[in-house]
């Protein structure tokens, strides 16, 4: 049977060969996790919680091993692969808390020799699939909520970035998980999908990507009216007010739109900036921007990696010369841009960016800033809910006013106010319209893997 290969997209490197699951091992596998959640809802929670507590404990002692798998089959540089490493384990730690919070209530019932009583249980088996963007985090955000529920899990991470899952998978059996309670498999998107959702022993898809796969997953479910979870893509604007400051917009939209090389589901897509600041603000971020190093995440001081791969490297730079022709000022020439070779791009500004430019209308996911002027508030609050995906948002202004204005009438479920890197395990992270629902993070986070019951007694 042919192997997967995993590359480094820094050097395109096969960096690891793994066997594929075949579909009957991945159905003895549900079977497997359906016998080991018998036994797994029945743990007490303040047990749940120890193991993840103890789970937290050797990610954090492995940390730079990691990290390392992180930057070599994602790309990203190898410092803020440690900081994945931090913030996945920071749904963990939450999770080990959240645990023993699954509370449940008792409510006055209709007579008075009567009693209700509400309680929440585990959904069952989970199949979870994940994006190769975040290969620890994304990972983390779905096992540590199922595991602290009570519910059993099998991960299908993406065949570009398995190495990362199936450590943190090994590190949980040493914590003391039991093996079929979280497992992974090494399968393609479409085999998992089909089997995930067809298997009548798997409670719950959870699924973060792509929005046209979701709707694939969404559908598919539909036949088994299947619980699920979607994390879906996103087109965040990114909107300067005039009286914001000018320094710290700057340093909000460097955080936000280069982290992993444009390559997050939350980086600012599109940038919006009023007239009267357009100048000041681009001229700074142009500086900042081109002050950034680009090269192989392993090497100290580099702030942006690779891309994925050559096809990734392809849709940006149909962006990019889209961009041009529709009349947008490149910061950099199209040749500087692609100077480094291989799946590196340098980060370029795109100034006089107008609204029909892919760049404004298409996930770019990729170090690619349009940025277009506005003058009207209501305009650019139009404008910036004027699409299908509702996943983040983010705006720069000084004034209380017009940030509660922003805050109450941006159509997103993640808004950073002054704020380039909104995500925290505490609060819960998800989208609207297209980019999905459910949430991942805080106390919502747990809720989609539990049902609730009620009993009415009648003395
Ligand atoms: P993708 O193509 O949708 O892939 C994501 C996962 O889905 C991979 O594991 C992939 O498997 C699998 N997949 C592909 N086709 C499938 C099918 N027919 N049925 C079931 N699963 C299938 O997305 P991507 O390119 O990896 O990731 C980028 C996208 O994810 C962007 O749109 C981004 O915005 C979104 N994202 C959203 C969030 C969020 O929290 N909302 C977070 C991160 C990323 P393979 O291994 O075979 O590719």
């Amino acid at each position: 049977m042919t192997k997967l290969e995993v590359f480094n997209p820094a050097t395109n490197e096969v960096i690891e060969r793994l066997d594929y699951t075949s579909n009957e091992d991945i159905q003895a596998q549900i079977e497997r996790a359906h016998k080991a959640f018998q036994q797994w809802k029945k743990i007490d929670a303040h047990e749940r919680s120890a193991k993840l507590m103890k789970w937290a404990e050797l990610i954090d002692e492995h940390q730079d091993e990691l990290a390392r798998l992180i930057t070599l089959e994602g790309g990203k540089p190898l410092a803020e692969a440690k900081g994945e490493v931090t913030y996945a384990n920071s749904y963990v730690k939450w999770y080990a808390e959240e645990a023993k919070r699954v509370y449940g209530r008792t409510i006055p019932a209709n007579a008075p020799s009567k009693k209700i009583i509400i309680d929440k249980f585990p959904v069952g088996v989970v199949g979870a699939i994940t994006p190769w963007n975040f290969p620890a985090a994304m990972i983390t955000r779905k096992m540590a909520p199922a595991l602290a529920a009570g519910c059993t899990i099998i991960c299908k991470p993406a065949v570009k970035t398995p190495l990362t899952t199936i450590k943190l998978v090994e590190l949980a059996h040493e914590a003391g998980f039991p093996k079929d309670a979280i497992s992974y498999i090494i399968a393609s998107g479409k085999d998992a999908g089909d089997l995930f959702t067809e298997h009548e022993l798997i409670s719950k898809v959870t699924f973060t990507g792509s929005t046209a796969v979701g709707k694939t997953l969404i559908e598919q479910s539909a036949q088994q009216v299947k619980n699920v979870t979607m994390e879906l893509g996103g087109l965040a604007p990114l909107i300067v007010h005039k009286d914001a400051d000018i320094d710290a917009a700057v340093d909000g939209t460097i955080a936000s739109k280069f982290r992993n090389a444009g390559q997050t589901c939350i980086c600012a897509n599109r940038i919006y900036v009023h007239q009267d600041i357009a100048e000041a603000y681009t001229e700074k971020l142009i500086e900042k921007v081109h002050a950034l190093t680009v090269g192989n995440g392993l090497e100290s001081d580099v702030k942006v990696g690779p891309l994925i791969d050559e096809q990734a490297v392809k849709k940006v730079l149909t962006h990019i010369t889209d961009a041009q022709e529709k009349g947008g000022e490149l910061s950099r020439s199209i040749e500087e841009i692609q100077s480094l070779g291989g799946n590196f791009l340098k980060p370029v500004v795109i100034s006089n960016a107008n609204l029909d430019m892919k760049a404004m209308h298409e996930e770019t996911f990729g170090p690619v800033a349009p940025v277009m002027t506005y003058e009207d508030l209501d305009e650019v609050i139009r404008i910036a809910n004027d699409t299908e995906f509702g996943l983040a948002s983010y705006f720069f202004t000084n004034d209380y006013r017009t940030g509660l204005k922003f805050f109450n009438e941006l159509e997103y479920g993640v808004i950073g106010w002054n704020d380039g890197g909104p995500s925290a395990a505490h609060a819960p992270f998800g989208g609207l319209k297209e980019s999905g629902y459910g949430r991942e993070g805080g106390i919502e986070g747990i809720e989609p893997y539990l049902e609730t019951k009620y009993l009415s007694i009648q003395e």
